[in-house]
């Protein structure tokens, strides 16, 4: 088979006619299918041996019959060891989420009750250096599919704590206009300077490379987003300004949105 890129583009003195560009990218699509298995292969078969290796550190860290300056190293291996696991499951959720372009198991998620718990994780990762506030519409369901939804939304929120100074203020909102539903997670931290919003999504991008990784980050995050909204049609719009902060909002289309049957009763404050 033979896969081809389909273009259509302005062309001529005046713009006026249209240019169809067809470019062969069979070659491309295979090489990529490549990549892709050699890193699902890579990142499962490294799973199995991290495991003994951390199971192992761990014991030895906490033993008594460790040598008091044996520990500190033993920690700190330990300490890599756990970070090595995060990157190797984030490589295997992205390689999952790059198997098909549509997302299987769609069902209603009820977004609200997802962003309780989440808010809950979030304050126990901020430990109190961040405020959030909350702003749902708890009547709103999104036809989608709900790990992945999940992790998406996590990924955003976290990103928040990890990447702004203590203090700062996060917003997290679920609501929908005439566009269609969106989600969108607003902080006042140090915000991104614009020449790196456009390569954020990108494997292993990061804007500052030892303060994510000190903040414990895979450089996965924002791949793994811009993924699963694909797979829900989704777009990811990104908009930040130094010393204001950043918004990073998902856009559902309208098609996506459920409501809530209207005989709920109303919850109890
Ligand atoms: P990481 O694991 O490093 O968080 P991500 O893919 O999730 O990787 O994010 C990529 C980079 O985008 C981060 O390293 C950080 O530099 C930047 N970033 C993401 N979210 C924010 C935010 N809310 N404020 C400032 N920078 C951010």
């Amino acid at each position: 088979a033979i896969m081809l890129s389909l273009r259509i583009t302005p062309f001529g003195e005046r713009k006026r006619q249209r240019l169809l560009v067809a470019r062969d990218i069979t070659k491309i699509y295979h090489l990529n299918m490549i990549r892709r298995d050699f890193v699902a292969n890579a990142s499962h078969e490294l799973r199995t041996p991290l495991t003994v290796i951390a199971g192992f550190l761990e014991n030895l860290a906490d033993s008594p019959q460790t040598p008091e300056n044996h520990r500190r190293p033993l920690h700190l291996m330990r300490n890599q060891s756990e970070r090595m696991r995060s990157i190797i499951e984030d490589l295997l959720t992205l390689s999952r989420l790059e198997m098909e372009d549509q997302t299987d198991a769609v069902q209603p998620v009820d977004v609200g009750t997802e962003l309780d718990h989440l808010l809950h994780e979030a304050r126990a990762l901020s430990e109190g250096r961040h405020r959030f506030t909350l702003d749902i519409d708890r009547d709103l369901l999104i036809a989608g599919h709900q790990i992945e939804l999940r992790s998406a939304f996590s990924n955003l929120v976290f990103n928040a704590i990890k990447h702004t100074p203590p203090g700062s203020h996060i917003g997290i909102v679920w609501r929908v206009d005439a566009e269609g539903p969106y989600f969108a997670v607003s902080d006042d931290g140090d915000g991104i300077e614009p020449e790196h919003l456009p390569r954020l999504t990108e494997r292993f991008y990061r804007v500052d490379k030892a303060r994510s990784r000190l903040s414990g980050g895979t450089g996965l995050g924002l791949a793994i987003v811009k993924h699963v909204l694909n797979r829900h049609q989704a777009r990811l719009l990104i908009a930040s300004e130094i010393g204001q902060g950043s918004t990073f909002t998902c856009r559902f289309p309208a098609e996506r949105a459920l409501y809530q049957a209207p005989a709920t009763p109303l919850r109890a404050e």
